[in-house]
């Protein structure tokens, strides 16, 4: 299935986005028969990537020795957004089971974050680890209002946050003043935190867009402000390249912001995106999960190894 394919292309909105792309490159499709494909994660030691396919329950791994693709993990608790820590461990948010969790070397599964002051998080949605072994995380309601994504059921929490469990186990909530918080990424130099806030899925006029926030160095966040609204549906999951760019999901694609907000351009796929995420033993391939399919394109830019470099 690899190859040229309908409704994807690039689309240069500004002059600065042509010197990010690679002149014959193209989107390719890698694989497709997911429900709704989420949280894509780069292990660059064995050269594959884990996503999740969460209303089918299961983590899928496309291998890039040979292209195959395999499931990873089944059930997978409805996992939804993955990443990988500074010591190559897969970290998941899952769904059905309201928590974070780490998969260690020997393939056991630790809890990082189940609960806040007693009760049960919503569901965890997406996460990403900062160079300090910090595991930030939001915690929106999709997981349990409706029974296609993880299980139906009453928000303990009552709404919808943000929350940083340190390396000791202590978690902290960062962010209260989201209506549906989801994608977030640091900053190259990890000053900024960028999070999506989704609310227009679900409230008419409500958010579609990206905050930034400054990172103080205790770990708390600053207020923030929105650097970016969503020109074609919601900006779900993203990442940030190592020259600050943020590359986006969006209802039409991919969308890539400068560190300052503006759409500079576009990675055009014929799906709603839900996330993306940098890989390759260069880091300059951006996998793209694209409700049923897993995309990739080739870029002239490079990802962050989120276990340094
Ligand atoms: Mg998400």
């Amino acid at each position: 299935m690899y190859g040229m394919i309908d409704g994807t292309g690039f689309e240069v909105l500004a002059p600065s986005f042509q010197s990010c792309l690679i002149g014959h490159a193209r989107v390719e499709r890698l694989w497709t028969g997911a429900r709704w494909a989420e949280g894509p994660a780069w292990f660059a030691a064995g050269r594959y990537l884990v996503w999740s396919d969460i209303p089918n329950n299961r983590m899928l791994r496309f291998d890039d020795t040979d292209g195959s693709v395999s499931v990873f993990r089944q059930p997978s608790n409805n996992s939804n957004g993955n990443t990988v820590d500074r010591e190559g461990r897969l970290v998941t948010c899952e769904h059905l089971a309201r928590r974070v969790t780490r998969t260690e070397h020997d393939g056991s599964i630790t809890v990082i974050a189940d609960r806040f002051e007693g009760k049960r998080f919503n569901s965890p949605n997406d996460v990403v680890v900062k160079s300090d072994g910090s595991i930030w995380f939001t915690d929106p309601d999709y997981g349990i209002l409706i029974d296609y994504e993880g299980q139906r059921a009453e928000s303990e929490m009552g709404a919808c946050h943000v929350y940083r469990a340190d390396p000791d186990g202590r978690i902290t909530r960062v962010a209260d003043d989201y209506v549906k918080p989801n994608g977030l990424a640091f900053s190259p130099d990890e000053r900024m935190l960028y999070i999506a806030d989704t609310g227009a899925s679900h409230i008419k006029d409500g958010p579609a867009h990206i905050r930034r926030h400054a990172v103080g160095e205790d770990g708390t966040l600053s207020r923030g402000e929105v650097l970016a609204e969503c020109t074609a549906g919601l900006f779900d999951g993203f990442r940030v390249d190592r020259e600050g760019r943020i590359w986006s999901s969006a209802a039409d694609g991919v969308h890539c912001l400068t560190p300052e907000g503006q759409l500079i351009g576009k990675i055009l796929i014929p799906e709603m995106v839900s996330n993306v995420c940098f890989g390759g033993p260069r880091l300059n391939r951006l996998f793209i999960c694209g409700t049923t399919s897993l995309y990739s394109a080739f870029l002239a830019v490079n990802g962050i190894s989120p276990i340094g470099s």
